[in-house]
Protein backbone atom coordinates (compact mmCIF):
# COMPACT_ATOMS: atom_id res chain seq x y z
CA UNK A 1 0.00 0.00 0.00
CA UNK A 2 0.68 3.54 -0.67
CA UNK A 3 2.05 5.59 2.70
CA UNK A 4 -0.32 8.12 3.63
CA UNK A 5 0.80 11.16 5.00
CA UNK A 6 -0.01 15.02 6.16
CA UNK A 7 -1.51 16.77 2.62
CA UNK A 8 -2.95 13.69 1.09
CA UNK A 9 -6.53 13.36 -0.09
CA UNK A 10 -8.28 10.50 -1.27
CA UNK A 11 -10.66 7.14 -0.49
CA UNK A 12 -8.09 5.76 1.62
CA UNK A 13 -7.48 8.96 3.72
CA UNK A 14 -11.44 8.67 4.45
CA UNK A 15 -11.39 5.24 5.44
CA UNK A 16 -8.72 5.60 8.13
CA UNK A 17 -10.27 9.29 9.19
CA UNK A 18 -13.46 6.96 9.63
CA UNK A 19 -11.56 4.50 11.83
CA UNK A 20 -9.52 6.58 13.79
CA UNK A 21 -13.45 8.24 14.47
CA UNK A 22 -14.64 4.79 14.94
CA UNK A 23 -11.48 4.10 18.29
CA UNK A 24 -12.77 7.81 19.30
CA UNK A 25 -9.80 9.46 18.28
CA UNK A 26 -11.30 12.26 15.92
CA UNK A 27 -14.37 13.89 16.34
CA UNK A 28 -17.04 12.03 14.04
CA UNK A 29 -17.03 15.30 11.86
CA UNK A 30 -14.69 17.15 11.43
CA UNK A 31 -12.59 19.03 8.65
CA UNK A 32 -12.53 17.51 5.00
CA UNK A 33 -13.67 13.89 5.45
CA UNK A 34 -11.21 12.77 2.85
CA UNK A 35 -8.45 15.26 3.67
CA UNK A 36 -4.76 14.37 5.58
CA UNK A 37 -4.89 16.97 8.30
CA UNK A 38 -3.20 18.58 11.19
CA UNK A 39 -6.13 17.22 13.57
CA UNK A 40 -5.64 13.53 11.52
CA UNK A 41 -2.08 13.83 12.02
CA UNK A 42 -2.03 13.78 15.94
CA UNK A 43 -4.54 11.18 15.82
CA UNK A 44 -2.56 8.84 14.31
CA UNK A 45 -0.02 9.65 16.17
CA UNK A 46 -1.60 9.07 19.50
CA UNK A 47 -2.81 5.63 17.88
CA UNK A 48 0.75 4.99 17.16
CA UNK A 49 1.62 6.00 20.81
CA UNK A 50 -1.34 3.71 22.20
CA UNK A 51 -0.06 1.12 20.62
CA UNK A 52 3.61 1.14 21.00
CA UNK A 53 4.41 1.38 17.18
CA UNK A 54 7.12 3.85 15.70
CA UNK A 55 5.08 7.31 16.54
CA UNK A 56 5.31 9.23 13.25
CA UNK A 57 2.29 10.07 11.86
CA UNK A 58 2.32 8.17 8.87
CA UNK A 59 0.02 5.38 8.13
CA UNK A 60 2.39 2.74 6.66
CA UNK A 61 1.77 -0.76 6.30
CA UNK A 62 2.17 -1.76 10.15
CA UNK A 63 -0.21 1.37 11.34
CA UNK A 64 -2.55 0.33 8.98
CA UNK A 65 -2.58 -3.36 10.00
CA UNK A 66 -2.80 -2.17 13.69
CA UNK A 67 -5.92 0.50 12.71
CA UNK A 68 -7.82 -2.01 10.94
CA UNK A 69 -6.82 -4.56 14.26
CA UNK A 70 -8.07 -2.38 16.39
CA UNK A 71 -11.62 -2.04 14.66
CA UNK A 72 -12.61 -5.68 15.69
CA UNK A 73 -14.99 -6.41 18.58
CA UNK A 74 -15.76 -9.70 19.40
CA UNK A 75 -18.86 -10.83 18.17
CA UNK A 76 -18.80 -8.53 15.39
CA UNK A 77 -17.64 -11.52 12.59
CA UNK A 78 -16.62 -15.14 12.98
CA UNK A 79 -13.63 -16.14 13.97
CA UNK A 80 -11.71 -19.75 13.08
CA UNK A 81 -8.43 -21.04 12.63
CA UNK A 82 -7.68 -20.00 9.16
CA UNK A 83 -4.02 -22.15 8.79
CA UNK A 84 -2.54 -20.16 5.98
CA UNK A 85 -3.90 -16.60 6.59
CA UNK A 86 -4.69 -16.20 10.77
CA UNK A 87 -6.94 -13.82 11.75
CA UNK A 88 -5.62 -11.25 13.49
CA UNK A 89 -7.36 -8.57 15.62
CA UNK A 90 -8.58 -7.08 18.78
CA UNK A 91 -11.53 -9.23 19.05
CA UNK A 92 -8.93 -11.87 18.53
CA UNK A 93 -7.57 -10.69 21.98
CA UNK A 94 -10.66 -10.51 23.85
CA UNK A 95 -11.36 -14.33 23.10
CA UNK A 96 -8.00 -15.29 24.16
CA UNK A 97 -8.78 -13.46 27.68
CA UNK A 98 -12.00 -14.84 28.24
CA UNK A 99 -11.28 -18.43 27.67
CA UNK A 100 -7.92 -17.89 29.69
CA UNK A 101 -9.95 -16.42 32.68
CA UNK A 102 -12.36 -19.47 32.29
CA UNK A 103 -9.66 -21.56 32.78
CA UNK A 104 -8.86 -22.89 29.06
CA UNK A 105 -5.23 -22.66 27.55
CA UNK A 106 -5.66 -20.40 24.35
CA UNK A 107 -2.04 -19.14 24.83
CA UNK A 108 -0.77 -15.32 25.46
CA UNK A 109 -3.19 -12.97 24.40
CA UNK A 110 -1.28 -11.71 21.40
CA UNK A 111 -4.41 -11.57 19.03
CA UNK A 112 -3.37 -14.16 16.06
CA UNK A 113 -6.11 -17.11 16.23
CA UNK A 114 -3.64 -19.91 15.98
CA UNK A 115 -3.82 -23.57 16.52
CA UNK A 116 -3.90 -23.17 20.60
CA UNK A 117 -6.63 -20.56 20.33
CA UNK A 118 -8.53 -23.22 18.42
CA UNK A 119 -7.62 -25.85 20.53
CA UNK A 120 -8.68 -24.13 23.67
CA UNK A 121 -12.10 -22.84 22.26
CA UNK A 122 -13.12 -26.35 21.12
CA UNK A 123 -12.55 -27.88 24.31
CA UNK A 124 -14.55 -24.92 25.98
CA UNK A 125 -17.54 -25.78 23.53
CA UNK A 126 -16.90 -29.51 24.67
CA UNK A 127 -17.38 -28.70 28.17
CA UNK A 128 -20.14 -26.41 27.61
CA UNK A 129 -22.07 -28.88 25.45
CA UNK A 130 -22.03 -26.41 22.38
CA UNK A 131 -21.33 -27.88 18.77
CA UNK A 132 -17.63 -28.45 18.72
CA UNK A 133 -16.41 -27.01 15.39
CA UNK A 134 -13.40 -24.13 16.80
CA UNK A 135 -15.49 -21.53 15.24
CA UNK A 136 -16.22 -18.65 17.37
CA UNK A 137 -20.12 -17.53 16.21
CA UNK A 138 -23.12 -16.35 17.81
CA UNK A 139 -23.85 -19.70 19.82
CA UNK A 140 -20.13 -19.74 21.38
CA UNK A 141 -20.33 -15.70 21.65
CA UNK A 142 -23.11 -16.14 23.61
CA UNK A 143 -21.95 -18.69 26.19
CA UNK A 144 -19.01 -16.74 26.71
CA UNK A 145 -20.94 -13.95 27.50
CA UNK A 146 -23.32 -15.82 30.11
CA UNK A 147 -20.37 -17.04 32.04
CA UNK A 148 -19.11 -15.17 34.75
CA UNK A 149 -15.25 -15.45 34.88
CA UNK A 150 -13.89 -17.81 37.19
CA UNK A 151 -11.33 -16.21 39.93
CA UNK A 152 -8.41 -15.14 38.45
CA UNK A 153 -4.99 -16.05 39.54
CA UNK A 154 -4.19 -19.76 37.43
CA UNK A 155 -2.88 -18.08 34.35
CA UNK A 156 -2.05 -21.33 33.67
CA UNK A 157 0.07 -20.31 30.42
CA UNK A 158 2.11 -17.69 32.38
CA UNK A 159 2.58 -20.09 35.17
CA UNK A 160 3.99 -22.73 32.63
CA UNK A 161 6.58 -20.02 30.97
CA UNK A 162 7.69 -19.93 34.55
CA UNK A 163 8.36 -23.03 35.29
CA UNK A 164 10.23 -23.76 32.13
CA UNK A 165 12.87 -21.36 33.23
CA UNK A 166 12.95 -23.18 36.68
CA UNK A 167 13.21 -26.87 35.18
CA UNK A 168 15.97 -24.91 32.76
CA UNK A 169 17.96 -24.41 35.82
CA UNK A 170 19.93 -21.19 37.14
CA UNK A 171 23.05 -21.60 34.73
CA UNK A 172 23.50 -18.61 32.28
CA UNK A 173 25.43 -20.73 30.04
CA UNK A 174 23.09 -21.98 26.83
CA UNK A 175 21.10 -18.85 27.76
CA UNK A 176 19.84 -17.62 24.30
CA UNK A 177 19.05 -13.62 24.73
CA UNK A 178 18.21 -11.26 21.86
CA UNK A 179 19.28 -7.67 22.45
CA UNK A 180 17.11 -5.40 20.61
CA UNK A 181 18.38 -2.20 20.06
CA UNK A 182 15.39 0.13 19.29
CA UNK A 183 14.81 1.45 15.66
CA UNK A 184 17.86 2.08 13.36
CA UNK A 185 18.56 3.10 9.62
CA UNK A 186 16.51 5.93 8.31
CA UNK A 187 14.81 6.00 11.95
CA UNK A 188 16.80 7.53 14.69
CA UNK A 189 14.16 7.26 17.24
CA UNK A 190 14.35 10.43 19.67
CA UNK A 191 16.95 12.94 18.69
CA UNK A 192 18.04 15.66 20.38
CA UNK A 193 21.05 18.15 19.60
CA UNK A 194 22.77 15.70 17.10
CA UNK A 195 22.31 12.45 19.76
CA UNK A 196 20.55 9.86 18.30
CA UNK A 197 18.22 7.24 20.59
CA UNK A 198 19.34 4.83 17.60
CA UNK A 199 23.05 5.31 17.60
CA UNK A 200 23.31 5.08 21.54
CA UNK A 201 20.77 1.93 21.99
CA UNK A 202 23.42 0.29 19.07
CA UNK A 203 26.23 1.10 21.37
CA UNK A 204 24.52 0.03 24.64
CA UNK A 205 23.13 -3.54 22.59
CA UNK A 206 26.99 -4.26 21.68
CA UNK A 207 28.29 -3.73 25.49
CA UNK A 208 25.56 -5.58 26.64
CA UNK A 209 26.15 -8.62 24.03
CA UNK A 210 29.49 -8.39 25.21
CA UNK A 211 29.03 -9.20 28.82
CA UNK A 212 26.43 -11.42 27.66
CA UNK A 213 29.06 -13.49 25.68
CA UNK A 214 31.57 -13.26 28.47
CA UNK A 215 29.27 -15.38 30.83
CA UNK A 216 28.96 -18.01 28.46
CA UNK A 217 24.78 -16.92 27.24
CA UNK A 218 24.32 -16.45 23.66
CA UNK A 219 23.52 -12.82 22.28
CA UNK A 220 21.77 -12.21 19.10
CA UNK A 221 21.14 -8.61 17.72
CA UNK A 222 17.47 -8.14 16.13
CA UNK A 223 18.84 -5.83 13.59
CA UNK A 224 22.26 -4.64 12.00
CA UNK A 225 23.62 -1.47 12.67
CA UNK A 226 22.00 0.19 9.63
CA UNK A 227 18.65 -1.02 9.78
CA UNK A 228 14.99 -1.13 11.08
CA UNK A 229 12.74 -4.07 10.76
CA UNK A 230 9.29 -3.48 11.97
CA UNK A 231 8.29 -4.17 15.21
CA UNK A 232 6.87 -7.95 14.22
CA UNK A 233 9.77 -8.59 12.50
CA UNK A 234 11.87 -8.39 15.71
CA UNK A 235 9.83 -10.29 17.38
CA UNK A 236 9.90 -13.31 14.70
CA UNK A 237 13.59 -13.34 14.54
CA UNK A 238 13.53 -13.78 18.38
CA UNK A 239 10.60 -16.70 17.96
CA UNK A 240 12.37 -17.79 15.03
CA UNK A 241 16.17 -18.10 16.66
CA UNK A 242 14.20 -19.32 19.98
CA UNK A 243 15.13 -16.79 21.97
CA UNK A 244 15.07 -17.33 26.08
CA UNK A 245 14.22 -13.78 26.85
CA UNK A 246 14.50 -10.68 24.39
CA UNK A 247 15.49 -7.01 26.01
CA UNK A 248 14.18 -4.62 24.04
CA UNK A 249 16.67 -1.00 24.06
CA UNK A 250 14.82 2.64 24.14
CA UNK A 251 15.36 6.14 25.17
CA UNK A 252 12.49 8.33 25.62
CA UNK A 253 11.57 12.13 24.92
CA UNK A 254 8.89 13.93 25.87
CA UNK A 255 7.68 17.52 25.06
CA UNK A 256 8.48 18.67 28.60
CA UNK A 257 12.42 18.91 29.37
CA UNK A 258 11.52 18.17 32.87
CA UNK A 259 10.45 14.05 31.82
CA UNK A 260 13.14 12.14 33.11
CA UNK A 261 13.96 8.46 34.36
CA UNK A 262 14.31 4.73 33.60
CA UNK A 263 11.17 2.69 33.02
CA UNK A 264 10.65 -0.96 32.03
CA UNK A 265 7.91 -2.69 30.70
CA UNK A 266 6.38 -6.02 30.56
CA UNK A 267 3.34 -7.87 28.39
CA UNK A 268 0.70 -7.31 30.31
CA UNK A 269 -3.32 -6.61 29.48
CA UNK A 270 -3.92 -4.85 32.81
CA UNK A 271 -6.45 -6.67 33.75
CA UNK A 272 -4.46 -9.93 34.98
CA UNK A 273 -3.08 -11.13 32.64
CA UNK A 274 0.52 -10.46 32.59
CA UNK A 275 3.91 -12.46 31.48
CA UNK A 276 4.89 -13.67 34.94
CA UNK A 277 8.16 -13.70 34.01
CA UNK A 278 8.11 -10.80 32.01
CA UNK A 279 7.13 -8.94 34.79
CA UNK A 280 9.65 -10.46 37.15
CA UNK A 281 12.47 -9.34 34.89
CA UNK A 282 11.52 -5.77 34.32
CA UNK A 283 11.44 -6.03 38.02
CA UNK A 284 14.87 -7.01 38.29
CA UNK A 285 16.15 -4.80 35.53
CA UNK A 286 14.31 -1.65 36.61
CA UNK A 287 15.73 -2.00 40.64
CA UNK A 288 19.36 -2.24 39.30
CA UNK A 289 19.30 0.33 37.14
CA UNK A 290 17.45 2.97 39.44
CA UNK A 291 19.72 1.68 42.19
CA UNK A 292 23.16 1.95 40.10
CA UNK A 293 22.86 4.54 37.57
CA UNK A 294 20.98 7.40 39.72
CA UNK A 295 18.36 7.43 36.53
CA UNK A 296 14.83 8.39 38.53
CA UNK A 297 12.59 5.42 39.23
CA UNK A 298 9.92 5.35 36.67
CA UNK A 299 8.82 1.95 37.59
CA UNK A 300 7.57 -1.25 35.66
CA UNK A 301 4.22 -1.20 33.55
CA UNK A 302 2.45 -3.94 31.68
CA UNK A 303 1.98 -3.20 28.29
CA UNK A 304 0.27 -4.98 24.86
CA UNK A 305 2.78 -3.76 22.39
CA UNK A 306 3.46 -5.71 19.44
CA UNK A 307 7.20 -6.81 20.18
CA UNK A 308 5.59 -8.18 23.94
CA UNK A 309 2.40 -9.65 22.75
CA UNK A 310 4.19 -11.73 19.67
CA UNK A 311 7.53 -12.95 20.68
CA UNK A 312 7.22 -16.18 22.60
CA UNK A 313 9.45 -16.10 25.17
CA UNK A 314 9.30 -13.46 28.14
CA UNK A 315 10.20 -9.88 26.98
CA UNK A 316 10.94 -6.50 28.46
CA UNK A 317 11.65 -2.92 26.62
CA UNK A 318 13.51 -0.69 29.03
CA UNK A 319 13.15 3.32 27.94
CA UNK A 320 16.17 3.84 29.50
CA UNK A 321 16.39 8.00 30.21
CA UNK A 322 14.89 10.95 28.37
CA UNK A 323 17.03 12.56 25.49
CA UNK A 324 15.23 15.52 26.15
CA UNK A 325 16.34 15.64 29.26
CA UNK A 326 19.69 17.95 29.84
CA UNK A 327 20.52 15.48 32.75
CA UNK A 328 19.82 12.03 31.04
CA UNK A 329 21.08 13.39 27.87
CA UNK A 330 24.84 13.99 29.65
CA UNK A 331 24.62 10.53 31.45
CA UNK A 332 23.48 8.45 27.91
CA UNK A 333 26.09 10.27 26.09
CA UNK A 334 29.26 9.31 28.51
CA UNK A 335 30.22 5.79 27.28
CA UNK A 336 31.50 5.26 31.14
CA UNK A 337 27.55 5.51 32.06
CA UNK A 338 26.84 2.83 29.21
CA UNK A 339 28.80 0.51 30.84
CA UNK A 340 26.95 0.74 34.32
CA UNK A 341 23.58 0.15 32.30
CA UNK A 342 24.96 -3.16 30.85
CA UNK A 343 26.65 -3.98 33.91
CA UNK A 344 23.21 -3.85 35.13
CA UNK A 345 21.05 -5.42 32.95
CA UNK A 346 23.01 -8.25 32.95
CA UNK A 347 23.15 -9.10 36.90
CA UNK A 348 19.41 -8.59 36.34
CA UNK A 349 19.45 -11.35 34.25
CA UNK A 350 21.25 -13.16 36.25
CA UNK A 351 19.13 -12.65 39.04
CA UNK A 352 16.17 -13.77 37.27
CA UNK A 353 17.77 -17.28 36.26
CA UNK A 354 18.63 -17.51 40.06
CA UNK A 355 14.80 -17.42 40.98
CA UNK A 356 15.04 -16.23 44.58
CA UNK A 357 18.24 -17.82 45.08
CA UNK A 358 20.20 -14.11 45.00
CA UNK A 359 21.64 -13.37 48.51
CA UNK A 360 23.62 -10.13 47.04
CA UNK A 361 21.24 -6.76 48.22
CA UNK A 362 20.33 -4.78 44.53
CA UNK A 363 23.02 -3.09 42.87
CA UNK A 364 26.18 -4.79 44.92
CA UNK A 365 26.43 -7.60 42.86
CA UNK A 366 29.23 -7.18 39.73
CA UNK A 367 29.95 -8.57 37.02
CA UNK A 368 33.07 -10.15 38.27
CA UNK A 369 30.67 -12.12 40.13
CA UNK A 370 28.86 -13.27 37.81
CA UNK A 371 31.67 -14.18 35.46
CA UNK A 372 33.16 -16.32 39.21
CA UNK A 373 29.89 -17.21 39.15
CA UNK A 374 29.72 -19.31 36.00
CA UNK A 375 32.79 -20.14 35.85
CA UNK A 376 32.71 -21.85 39.56
CA UNK A 377 29.91 -24.03 38.12
CA UNK A 378 31.46 -24.77 34.67
CA UNK A 379 34.07 -27.05 36.36
ZN1 LIG B 1 12.49 4.34 21.13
Amino acid sequence: MRVLRRGDGGPAVAEVRSTLAALGLLPPVNGILDQFDQAMEHAVRAFQQQRGLITDGLVGPATYRALRDATYQLGGRPLAYLVSAPITGDDVVTLQERLLELGYDAGRPNGVFGAQTEAALRNFQRDYGLTVDGICGPETIRALRQLSPRARGGRPVLLREQERVRRSGPRLTGKRIVIDPGHGGGDTGISVDGVNESDLMWDLARRLEGRMVATGMEALLSRGPDQCPDEATRAQFANEAGADLVLSLHSDGNRSPFAQGVASFHFGTGNGNTSTLGEAMAGLIQRELAKRTGLRDCHTHPRTWELLRLTRCPAVRIEIGYLTNDEDRHRLTDPAFRDVVAEGIVVAVKRLYLLGENDQPTGSFTFADVLAHELAKAE
